[in-house]
């Protein structure tokens, strides 16, 4: 049994089985009028259109499955935390323009809040950010060895694009660390790619400048 989609721009072959068309109660053959292939790009040209409310649908959707959810997903990072962290690297590797893309409408999005929750960080802690900042900065620059080749220095940003997007991935804040650290109290490490790591923001912290 076979029926012609109802959309005049449909660029299904038509007419098309009746398995290509979803199910109505009021339509013709108990089948909707228009195919399978049409109702999606109709509900996704809606979705590009309309994207408040598909936002309020997906927080309502979630809201009214959000225990279902948690269980569900608590049992799922559980048992397949290797798994996922895999799976979200090389998602991550394999859709690194789209991630970029993401950053930058994200910071777009949150700029003047993020403007605004820096602008009283700093008006807090004025002495003690710049200090920090500058003896940092100095720090790097000295420990930045004259001798490195260019594609040292390429690896050494490469650590810092992966911090960036692994950050995106994972949510969680990925800081590029020095193994042995620049301010150490007893050793200084220098700033070259075999001194370099990425850690979680709390690993960091964790590791203080302990050496
Ligand atoms: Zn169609």
């Amino acid at each position: 049994m076979t029926k012609t989609c109802s959309r005049p721009d449909c660029e299904q072959a038509n007419p098309q089985p009746f398995e290509e068309f979803g199910r109505s109660k009021t339509g013709k053959f108990g089948l909707m009028s228009m195919c399978r292939s049409c109702n999606r790009k109709k509900a996704a040209a809606w979705a590009v259109a309309n994207p408040e409310r598909v936002k309020t649908q997906n927080r309502q959707y979630y809201q009214n499955n959000k225990e279902t959810f948690r269980i569900e997903t608590a049992i799922y990072r559980a048992t397949h935390k290797e798994e996922i962290k895999v799976k979200k690297l090389k998602w991550a590797d394999e859709n690194k323009e789209y991630l970029v893309e993401k950053k930058k409408q994200w910071y777009q999005d949150n700029k003047e809040e993020k403007k605004a929750y820096e602008a009283e960080y700093r008006t807090k802690n004025r002495g003690k950010h710049r200090a920090d900042r500058k003896k940092y900065k100095l720090a790097k620059r000295n420990a930045v060895p004259t001798w490195l080749t260019k594609e040292q220095l390429e690896q050494i940003q490469h650590y810092y694009d992966a911090a960036q997007w692994a950050t995106t991935i994972l949510e969680e804040l990925i800081v590029v660390d020095h193994i042995v650290p620049l301010q150490g109290k007893n050793v200084r490490g220098l700033h070259v790619p075999w001194n370099l790591q990425l850690l979680t923001e709390e690993e960091n912290c964790r590791k203080g400048n302990k050496l």
